[in-house]
């Protein structure tokens, strides 16, 4: 057993995984791009003051979940947190650099690490990534949507053909008051089938009653009044507006009604991606929904929000499962080597002249004998060996082809074009 290993929950993405996590973060820029959203870095870590006020006290992220960071020593007697999630922060920035009078809506995408100091499980780690998409300052329908469907065409260009969106309004402050006191009511008639926690949560949140991870709440739960069912006027055309929207443009969903999210920030339309058959599993792939107060409680004026969170890990857990090839990692096109086993100053220049020229390229910087050094580079899938010997005195090296086993000199000036040219396929 090491000494020294990762921390429990979270992981080292070796080679091989992280490319297909670069794969992953490659499509959502592209995507991200395309439908016009721009990148931002907010810091991994904020005041907890962010979380706590944002995303709510009475919530698992905040009240079991939340990473916290206190220095002992310094001035600063902040308390900080880890980033749970991305939108918290990014508001936090919307509002710190006024951002309510750039063009609206402000559609921001972030890609990087969260952190919930949760019990790790299967797909549940203490740090996990995320793609983040929010566009802020758009009431919406519309732009619920768009976002709805950039999140299924994300799933499906990543190569999860099998993803469904479950769809729900809880409504906003106009008539949510009204309906959380009908769903507490309805949960205080049955408070003796509650376990502990649920008990607790019903006097200070009884909407997450309905997200409970309790197997014993799941018959309680679908019994449950529901939010759709008591939406205000404004809500319940909101609510009209965004099923409408996506059927103009033909996205397929499912009505969820007992899809409430997480976090306290959301109002209206909320959703959540599953791989179809796995759903109510925890196992949601993604999920995000519309936050009309979240800019305005971070000190803002009252600005409405939408946006998603999916989850890179679990993508990329699917993926392995559903026997995806491996993403294709790039060896060298060519590995310098050299007759002189002690000149590895000679591989290396010319190794730095290649890579000037934008040639992906190694030297073998080892004091091997020559034989030793092509039976490494041969190994690692190089195409082509640069060997320098005897003719460099002349200007010229050896080129051999690996794949095909043959070698001639070529003058040290042709290299670059050379290998250009073989590179390309010519
Ligand atoms: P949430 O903000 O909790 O809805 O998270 C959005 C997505 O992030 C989820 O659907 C997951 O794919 C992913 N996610 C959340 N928490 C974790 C975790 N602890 N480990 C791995 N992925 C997570």
């Amino acid at each position: 057993m090491p000494t020294y290993r990762a921390p429990r929950g979270t992981r080292d993405l070796l080679p091989v995984e992280r490319a297909a996590f670069a794969r992953l973060e490659r499509l959502a820029r592209e995507l991200a791009a395309r439908y016009g959203y721009r990148e931002i870095e907010v810091p991994l870590f904020e005041q907890g003051a962010v979380f706590e006020r944002g995303i709510g006290e009475v919530t698992d992220v905040v009240e079991k979940e939340l990473f916290r960071v206190s220095p002992s020593r310094g001035e600063e007697r902040e308390r900080w947190a880890l980033r749970p999630e991305a939108t918290a922060g990014i508001c936090r920035a919307y509002v710190e650099h006024g951002m309510q009078t750039w063009p609206q809506p402000v559609k921001l995408t972030l890609t990087g690490p969260m952190f919930r100091y949760d019990r790790p499980q299967a797909g549940r780690y203490r740090q996990f990534w995320q793609w983040n998409v929010e566009a802020i300052g758009d009431p919406g329908p519309a732009v619920d949507a768009e976002l709805i469907e950039l999140g299924l065409r994300f799933y499906r260009d990543a190569g999860l053909g099998d993803v469904e969106v479950l769809v729900n309004s809880i409504g906003d402050p106009a008539c949510r008051p009204a309906y959380l006191a009908e769903l507490a009511a309805y949960f205080r008639r049955h408070v003796e089938a509650l376990p502990e926690l649920e008990r607790r949560r019903l006097e200070t949140n009884p909407l997450r009653l309905l997200d409970s991870k309790e197997p014993s709440m799941a018959a309680l739960v679908a019994a449950a009044p529901k939010s759709v069912d008591a939406l205000c006027a404004a809500c319940a055309a909101h609510f009209a507006g965004v099923r409408a929207h996506l059927d103009a443009i033909g996205v397929a969903f499912r009505l969820e009604p007992s899809l409430v999210r997480g976090l306290d920030y959301y109002t209206r339309t909320t959703f959540e991606f599953y791989r179809r058959g796995a759903e109510g599993q925890q196992q949601a792939l993604g999920g995000g929904g519309r936050y009309d107060g979240l800019v305005e409680l971070l000190g803002g004026k009252p600005t409405p929000g939408i946006g998603f969170a999916l989850g890179l890990d679990r993508v990329v857990l699917a993926l392995e499962s559903a026997g995806a090839d491996p993403v294709a990692e790039h060896g060298p096109v060519a590995v310098v080597v050299g007759a002189d086993p002690v000149d590895t100053a000679g591989r290396l220049a010319v190794a730095t002249r290649l890579r000037e020229a934008g040639l992906a390229v190694r030297a073998d910087l080892s004091t091997r004998r020559l034989g030793r050094q092509l039976e490494a580079a041969v190994k690692e899938g190089a195409h082509f060996a640069v060997i320098l010997g005897d003719e460099l005195a002349a200007g010229d090296v050896q080129l051999r082809d690996l794949d095909g086993a043959s070698q001639k000199p070529v003058p040290l000036a042709d290299l670059v074009s050379l290998l250009r040219r073989k590179t390309a396929g010519a």
